[in-house]
């Protein structure tokens, strides 16, 4: 209608000006929620089949959420076969530091993007724990999957004596200052944080919505005293026993950006009804 903005009426000119800024405003505000499946050691190659058929039928046609399994290393083949081309992103549980060299049962971050890996979780209590992975490690682990241009998911937690002790917030800070100290904020503009309560993975035990949300937001706080923007945009994911029954809940509060799920993964219609709940 109008061939040039000179001939559009200025107050049409100053609404459709106001309409873009709000609009501009309301995508930098707005974060996508995330759900990723952790499967840990679980899996077979015809259970992982019927798996992935599953959780493909059921998030088809959702929008508005991204969502996410981390597999066992040997099943990444075979979860990028069949979940290419869908909205279904496959990553790993764990990667080594460095690039290559002999160092015997480790995998290399190439080696991982060598099957379209997006992400890769790194820290995760099982791996502190069970494993002896320190702050350091897991730091290094940090900076080796975004060199390879994967995008970490980064675990922090405490333990039921540290929460007990009333030091979750001391806990939950030194782990993020490894990876702030090591990698500066502005690496956390790719990444995401999973608060995963080590008292609540696997033991059927979840923090309660307003438990979750007040570790969030001093995760968030924290990083905004490096970057308010950066910390803005951060995703911060919950995991402990996240169920269909508490997802929503969960992902209802203003500073929880989804979830880092474990056990729930391994069931299509529950990990299904998970990521519909990110959708709400
Ligand atoms: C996890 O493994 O990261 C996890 C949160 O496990 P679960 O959901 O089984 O507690």
């Amino acid at each position: 209608m109008f061939r040039s903005i000179r001939f559009v009426p200025l107050t049409i000119r100053l609404f459709a000006g106001r309409i873009a800024r709000f609009r501009v405003w309301r995508i930098d505000n707005v974060r996508r929620k995330l759900v990723v499946g952790n499967w840990k050691m679980y899996g077979r190659l015809a259970r992982n089949q019927e798996l992935l058929q599953g959780v493909l039928a059921g998030v088809r046609e959702l929008r508005g959420a991204d969502y996410a399994v981390c597999v066992p290393y040997p099943y990444l083949a075979q979860a990028q076969s069949l979940l290419q081309g869908s909205n279904v992103a496959w990553g790993a549980q764990n990667l080594s530091p460095n690039e290559e060299g002999a160092f015997t049962g480790a995998v290399a971050p190439g080696m991982l993007t060598d099957f379209g890996c997006k992400f890769v979780i790194i820290g995760h209590s099982e791996r502190r724990g069970l494993f002896h992975e320190s702050n350091e490690v897991a730091s290094a682990k940090f900076d080796a999957a975004q060199k390879a241009g994967m995008t970490p998911i980064f675990c922090v937690g405490e333990t039921l004596a540290e929460r007990e002790s009333d030091i979750t917030e001391q806990v939950v800070a030194t782990q993020l200052d490894a990876v702030l100290d090591r990698a500066g904020v502005q690496a956390l503009s790719n990444a995401v944080i999973a608060y995963e309560p080590v008292w609540a993975i696997g033991t059927g035990k979840t923090a309660s919505p307003e438990q979750a949300q007040a570790v969030h937001a001093f995760i968030r706080r924290r990083v905004g005293g490096h970057d308010p923007e950066v910390a803005e945009k951060l995703c911060i994911l919950y995991g402990g026993s996240v169920k269909a029954a508490n997802a929503e809940a969960l992902f209802g509060m203003a500073d929880i950006d989804g979830g880092l799920i474990g056990g729930a993964s391994l069931v299509a219609e529950e990990f299904v009804a998970i990521c519909r709940a990110a959708q709400k």
